[in-house]
């Protein structure tokens, strides 16, 4: 049996570029992969099954619709055979939380299979078959902290020092990502400033925050955290105002929505207080469950 240990993911800022003519958007996107994480195992089976256990369970679709199901299919492809597997997603990430969970499993799931079949798929192969299966599949394999460029599949690894300490607020309930996205379109347009690619200037990566990355500075770090997609989730989920008020009440030195959300992703300046702030926050009433956790951790890896 082969386990692989995947991270979830916190975009330390997201910068969503105007609509382009093929429905997508421009990302400046910074990743950073956290030791929250999902635990996928694969051993032989008949073609390929799919299982799932985890408190967000029931909410995993466990189809060929799977991003785990579907990496297996796709890298058997690749090599020209029939998949045999039986795969079983231990899942911690939140399901529709906007920390790419099946991404991370889609990740996973390519490594995973590849051990199990003794393929010693190129790694750059493995990038190309990810980049297939969902824009944030890549950055799941490479793992640490990337900036992610087009729909931000086009990675390059970023310098960082230390580590960094987070806490995430899990919500009842996920978002639709192309809803949040498209909920952004609409609040530009309703603000005069258009949501096309002629009338948002193209995102990139903020220095200030690079620089806090390489310093290892937990405040300047929070400081320069942003997401464009923060306002259209609170839109969408007005609750999410009271989690992210609630953290930094805590003492949290930096608080933003995670991707698309509903999770809320907290900077703590160090272990003790992140902990302090999960327990505050899970008292609070505004969220699910609170995780403390740190980060930047590899991409997805046999264990
Ligand atoms: P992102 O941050 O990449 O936008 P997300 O974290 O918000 O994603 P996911 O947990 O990846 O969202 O799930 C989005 C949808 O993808 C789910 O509602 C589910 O229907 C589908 N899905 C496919 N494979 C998986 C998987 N392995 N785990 C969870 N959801 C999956």
């Amino acid at each position: 049996m082969i386990k692989v240990r995947v991270p979830a993911k916190v975009n330390v800022q997201l910068g969503v570029g105007g609509l382009r003519a093929d429905g997508f958007h421009d990302l400046a996107n910074v990743f950073f992969a956290v030791a929250l994480g999902d635990e996928v195992t694969a051993e032989p089976g008949e073609g390929v099954t799919l299982t799932c256990s985890g408190p967000d369970a029931a909410s995993v679709p466990l189809d060929d619709s799977n991003l785990a199901a579907r990496a297996a299919r796709l890298l058997a492809a690749h090599h020209g055979f029939t998949p045999n597997v039986r795969l079983h997603i231990a899942k911690a990430i939140p399901v529709a939380g906007g920390m790419a969970g099946g991404s991370a499993d889609g990740a996973a799931a390519l490594v995973a299979c590849d051990a199990l079949w003794g393929l010693d798929t190129p790694f750059e192969t493995l990038l190309e078959l990810a980049a297939e299966l969902g824009s944030d599949v890549p950055f799941a394999l490479v793992g640490g902290v990337a900036l992610g460029r087009g729909r931000g599949e086009i990675l390059q690894p970023l310098p960082v020092s230390g580590a960094f300490h987070w806490v995430f607020a899990v919500a009842d309930g996920g978002l639709s990502t192309p809803a949040v996205f498209r909920e952004c379109d609409r609040l530009r347009e309703e603000a005069g400033t258009g949501s096309s690619e002629a009338d948002v200037p193209t995102p990139d990566a903020d220095p200030a925050l690079l620089a806090a990355l390489a310093d290892g500075d937990p405040v300047a770090l929070a400081a320069a955290l942003t997401n464009d997609l923060q306002a259209p989730a609170i839109s969408l989920r007005p609750a999410l105002a009271d989690t992210l008020r609630a953290g930094t009440e805590a003492g949290a030195i930096g608080a933003l929505v995670s991707g698309s959300g509903p999770t809320c992703a907290f900077l703590a300046k160090d272990a003790e207080a992140a902990a302090a702030i999960a327990k505050s926050l899970e008292a609070s009433g505004t969220c699910r469950a609170a995780h403390a956790t740190y980060g930047p951790v590899p991409g997805a890896r046999v264990h």
